[in-house]
């Protein structure tokens, strides 16, 4: 028997009508785990309306009570944190360890969200005319939504409705189809918080459901995060409907390896931050740029790389589990045959690795690659496995060049003991997210999330100020209270007088 995933409408839980069933499967093996019925247009409508209904009368919930609930609510994440990452790690098969991650970096949002007061003050200027005042509120939009991707199913979601809801707004969220059951083990927690029923609704679904969302006269944003073209095609539908959109998508991280810095530090890095979740992050690192003589660490990297060794989520010695289903892998073994084929040196070839008594799960082993040149679909391809391509290069600013040319500009890293070569790298990079020594800099949620190129499309990035910005609208008041309570004289002009 397998579970049922249930939609949330209304604060109510349902099974859905829809005639496309999708099974939720254990990638280690392929067997099915959960069963979900897409949501039909009527289900998606209604939740839309039970968001709208919600909202009216939690808008007029002060403030301080919106920030307790979501108070409440880090701290029950917190409580269950354990549960939550054993259903995250048995429908992702992430590893434990690396699931509790997922969802910790959720909890982070979820706790910056009961700081809401602070987060939306508006600014505040007296005297902009003689007795005449200026100040701005920041106020919900009303209802938005969010779709989000497989690989994150704890993080995401938390990326959008704890802030977009402390905001005053209600919320629709249609979470991947993959792995379902983190997501709506999160809602019921939100609930337990004291979120009022329908506020947050979640429904599931594919690209139905998605469509629905983009074109309903009621969601006035839409926060997405998931690949490059399904990105494209919902800020192009979001924006052409008017709604405001920020769409988070692929990415082709790149590491520069200065001489200067610290071998081991950089081999046990560089080995974290390519295979871990199998690949399967946005902010992994895809691509290590060696800069002059450090190519003769790749030896020594290959050696590092072979013994991290996949396995199942309750291994604790597995270095990360398998992909997510078995379109995923077959798409990774065709970029490695690619790049074999276009002649880059396959140092290390993970296609024929398989965990005992789980030989019809999705494995693919840690795989190197070096000599790989911009032309080759192993360095264009968003790969997202467990696969590491070095390039080599004489100096910093041929990095530079060979970064900036990437149409991608999620995150990059330098690895450096040079201030000087740090700080061009961080000045003249054109990419959102830059470490110094930090392989994956994901930044905490007082920062925003901050893509660029094609790795982002919209105007505010998701969590800290600017999520603030994108979930609210600002009113500006001028007002004038005369002593006398009469303002005296006509005024033709636009002047404030
Ligand atoms: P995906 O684009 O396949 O799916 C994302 C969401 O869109 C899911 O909810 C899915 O149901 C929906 N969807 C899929 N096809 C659709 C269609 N044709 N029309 C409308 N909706 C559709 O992405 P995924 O495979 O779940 O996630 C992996 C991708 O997400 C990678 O490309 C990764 O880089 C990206 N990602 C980006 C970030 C970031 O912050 N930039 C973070 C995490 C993941």
């Amino acid at each position: 028997m397998t579970q049922q995933v249930n939609h949330l409408i209304g604060g109510e839980y349902c099974q859905g009508s829809g005639d496309q069933q999708i099974a939720v499967t254990n990638p280690a093996n392929n067997q099915p785990i959960a069963t979900l019925n897409c949501a039909t247009e009527a289900e998606v409508n209604q939740a839309v309306a039970s968001a709208v209904e919600a909202q009216k009368a939690w808008r007029e919930v002060p403030v301080s009570e919106r920030a307790r609930v979501m108070l409440r609510y880090q701290q029950l994440l917190k409580d269950h944190h354990d549960e939550l990452a054993t259903i995250l790690a048995k429908e992702t098969g992430k590893t434990f360890a690396d699931a509790k991650g997922d969802v910790w970096r959720g909890i982070e949002v979820a706790e910056q969200a009961a700081n809401i007061g602070s987060m939306m003050m508006g600014e505040t200027v007296e005297n902009v005319a003689r007795g005449i005042d200026t100040y701005s509120y920041t106020q919900p939009l009303g209802v938005c939504a969010g779709i989000t991707p497989f690989n994150f199913p704890a993080m995401i979601p938390l990326w959008m409705f704890p802030l977009a809801c402390a905001c005053g707004n209600g919320f629709v969220l249609k979470p991947s189809e993959q792995d379902p059951m983190t997501p709506m083990r999160l809602a019921e927690l939100f609930e337990e918080a004291g979120a009022p029923k329908g506020l947050l609704n979640v429904v599931h679904g594919t690209k139905e459901a998605v469509d629905q969302i983009l074109h309903h006269p009621e969601i006035k944003a839409i926060s997405f995060v998931g690949s490059v073209p399904v990105g494209q095609y919902i800020y192009k539908t979001g924006t052409e409907n008017l709604k405001r959109v920020q769409a988070f998508a692929g990415a082709k991280n790149h590491m520069v390896i200065m001489p200067d810095a610290d071998k081991a530090t950089v081999i046990n890095q560089l080995v974290g931050s390519s295979v871990g979740a199998a690949g399967q992050r946005c902010m992994a690192i895809s691509v290590a740029v060696f800069v002059g003589n450090t190519k003769e660490w790749i030896p020594e990297l290959k050696q590092a790389m072979a013994k991290v060794r996949p396995g199942l989520w309750d291994d604790e010695e597995a270095g990360y589990g398998p992909l997510i289903n078995p379109q995923s892998k077959a798409r990774v073994l065709d970029i490695i045959a690619s790049g074999k084929e276009e002649g880059a040196n396959c140092l290390l070839d993970g296609s024929d690795f398989t965990v005992q008594g789980y030989e019809s799960g999705n494995w693919v082993g840690p795989t190197l690659f070096s000599g790989v040149t911009k032309e080759m679909r192993l360095y264009k391809e968003e790969i997202f496995g467990p696969v590491l391509c070095t390039m080599e290069v004489d100096t910093l600013s041929e990095a530079i060049e060979l970064v900036n040319a990437s149409p991608f500009g999620n995150g990059t890293s330098i690895f450096t003991n040079s201030g000087a070569a740090a700080r061009k790298y961080q000045h003249e990079i054109e990419v959102g997210q830059v470490g110094i020594n930090v392989p994956i800099p994901v930044p905490l949620p007082f920062f925003s999330f901050t893509g660029w190129k094609n790795s982002f499309y919209g105007d505010l990035h998701a969590y800290g100020k600017q999520a603030i910005r994108f979930y609210t609208e600002t009113k500006t008041i001028t007002a004038r209270w005369p002593e006398s309570g009469i303002v005296e004289g006509q005024n033709l002009t636009i002047a404030l007088k």
